[in-house]
């Protein structure tokens, strides 16, 4: 009830008459154009998702073909996912006719309702995107908890309606969508920032939605059980494989220049595994090793203070597993 009447107090106060059930967003949603492609990508911010950015962390994106849209994850709140929606809908009447998930993690699925309220859209990620909810002990983020926290910490956009959409569709390793004229190859490229990690080419506009793979100037969360920092290096390699023109991270600004976008990803990833893999190899302690070490090229890049300490702490011991040979995270 409450909901309703901030709703409907947020109507009185901009003039304007939405049909969305979600809380309305102060911050307008916007989306920008690759340059010359029938393609567009919203930027969020870079910290973490917060009171002050409304939960609009990450970026999404869509393709317009003759036959439909292609969207690129759905956003951090079923607030966002509509004011995607609508930002669609002033490009194109076109139907949504699939929602690609690059991993199931709550700041790009949390809109998945909105597509799922309001058009027919299919909805389509890697299979182990089915573990989100399945296994609490070493799922990614512990699903349950997560929506708790947000309900939380994103009032009112996420609440006690908020609910997680499963997949419609998953597939295992690459699978390519045709609609109007181009082509979509979806490619799974995990375990490595999460279990389900899949990017998506669009082709012949050779524009890459690489999701979590690559963060664009700003410092992953890497603190997670499914995290596999030598495999995620791996699909950095197959990332710059692909020789995109066009790059839409998960997080931080697109580029033409994916090569350099890439290349931060992975110098940030290699420079935390050599200070730990130094630690490691010297038994020196976490905590020593985590003060002594130089952080001075990230220090002041969003997320660095949320993120930085963890994902040290996270590789420590993913390291320090390897050396012991429990198997489960080769080298790369
Ligand atoms: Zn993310």
């Amino acid at each position: 009830m409450i909901r309703r009447a901030a709703l409907i107090l947020a109507v009185l106060l901009t003039g304007s008459v939405s049909a969305s059930d979600y809380a309305p967003i102060s911050r307008p949603l916007t989306v920008a154009q690759v340059p010359g492609e029938p393609v567009y990508y919203s930027l969020g911010n870079t910290g973490v998702p917060s009171q002050a950015n409304e939960g609009n962390t990450s970026n999404g994106g869509f393709v317009v073909t003759a036959d439909g849209v292609v969207v690129y994850d759905a956003l951090g709140t079923p607030s966002l996912g509509w004011a995607l929606l609508e930002q669609i809908r002033k490009v194109t009447d076109k139907p949504v006719r699939y929602v690609v998930v690059s991993h199931y993690h709550a700041d790009h699925i949390y809109g998945l309702q909105a597509f799922k309220d309001h058009t027919g859209a299919v909805v389509i990620a890697q299979e182990r995107a089915a573990e989100y909810r399945e296994n609490d002990e070493t799922a990614d983020e512990r699903a349950d908890a997560r929506l708790r926290q947000r309900q939380g910490a994103l009032s009112p956009w996420v609440d006690e309606h908020t609910r997680i959409v499963p997949p419609d569709i998953t597939f295992a390793e690459r699978v390519t969508l045709t609609l109007g004229g181009k082509r979509f190859v979806l490619l799974y490229a995990g375990p490595a920032h999460s279990a389900s990690d899949m990017m998506m080419m669009v082709e012949p506009d050779g524009v890459l939605f690489a999701g979590d793979i690559v963060q664009n100037g700003r410092i992953p969360h890497m603190n997670s059980d499914d995290v596999d920092t030598g495999r995620w290096l791996a699909a950095l390699k197959q990332v710059e494989g692909l020789k995109p023109r066009f790059i839409i991270p998960g997080h931080g600004e697109p580029s033409t220049e994916a090569a350099k976008a890439i290349a931060f990803t992975a110098g940030y990833i290699a420079d935390v595994r050599r200070v730990m893999k130094a630690a490691v190899d010297t038994w020196t302690d976490f905590d020593v090793a985590y003060r002594a070490a130089d952080w001075s090229a990230y220090d002041t890049l969003p997320a660095f203070t949320a993120n930085n300490r963890g994902n040290a702490y996270r590789i420590f011991l993913e390291l320090e597993g390897a050396n012991f040979g429990d198997g489960k995270k080769p080298e790369p």
